[in-house]
Parts: C-alpha cells; sequence; structure tokens
C-alpha cells in the first residue's frame, strides 16, 4: 500500500492480529474498517465513538490541510476532529475504506482514550507496548 502523505510504500506491522499499515518516511498509520477500535479493545479501552461508521459521518472538518487519497479507493478522503480537546485532525475514507492518522496522532488517541476509560496508571505502559518503537511520535 502506497502512503498517502508522501507516496512512499508502506510496511505492514502486525500486532495482536491486527495489521497496520505504516509509513516509515513519515511516520503515520493506516488502519484498515474496524482496526482502530480491534486495538482499542484489545487494550481494554472504551473505543466510544471512534468506530469507523461514526467517524465517516462527521462533518468534513475545517482546515487548510491538504486532503489525501486513500489508499485503497483513491478517492479523496474527508478530513474530521476526533477525541476531545486537543482535538485529532484524521483523514477518514467516506467510503469507509479506513482512516489514517498523520505520525504521533495514534498516540494522542489512545492517551485520550485511556483518560476517558479511567484506565489506570499501567495504561501508559500498555500503550507504549503497544506502539513500540514503531509509532513513537517524532520530535
Ligand atoms: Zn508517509
Ligand atoms: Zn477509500
Amino acid at each position: 500500500m502506497i502512503c498517502p502523505t508522501c507516496r512512499e510504500v508502506m510496511i505492514v506491522v502486525e500486532q495482536d492480529k491486527i495489521e497496520l499499515d505504516h509509513c516509515t518516511k513519515c511516520g503515520g498509520v493506516w488502519f484498515d474498517a474496524g482496526e482502530l477500535e480491534l486495538m482499542l479493545e484489545g487494550m481494554g479501552l472504551d473505543s466510544g465513538a471512534l468506530t469507523l461508521a461514526q467517524i465517516a459521518d462527521l462533518p468534513d472538518a475545517e482546515t487548510a490541510e491538504k486532503k489525501r487519497r486513500c489508499p485503497i479507493c483513491g478517492r479523496k478522503m474527508k478530513k474530521a476532529h476526533i477525541g476531545r480537546e486537543p482535538e485529532v485532525l484524521i483523514d477518514v475514507c467516506s467510503w469507509s475504506d479506513g482512516l489514517w492518522f498523520d505520525g504521533g496522532e495514534v498516540h494522542q488517541i489512545i492517551e485520550q482514550c485511556a483518560l476517558s476509560t479511567g484506565a489506570k496508571m499501567d495504561s501508559e505502559e500498555r500503550v507504549l507496548s503497544f506502539l513500540g518503537d514503531t509509532f513513537k511520535a517524532e520530535g
């Protein structure tokens, strides 16, 4: 699969039965439909309003960020704000192929879910063990 941001070929990262596509150049991560929910549930976190259907239903966010094309269907993806303040701006395929997170954004969302779930102190540890070095926020 090709990275929607920098057009590099992405690598496949397997984590807890979920296969994510990751761009080592920009740090972005692609979640196929359902994978974000699976990942959050696997961490014992409440995926709440973060299902693909709900995100795809959000209004197109106003932003200067360039639209990107879905790596699966090639159509332009919608921008959506998810989470609570500070909201995270992600790209979502309106045809429900999946979600695109820029480098570091996955981490932000997991942290927010951990807070809202009232997860205990070890949640940060679980997050880090899941993300490993692969998805660490850069700079
Ligand atoms: Zn990239
Ligand atoms: Zn698509």
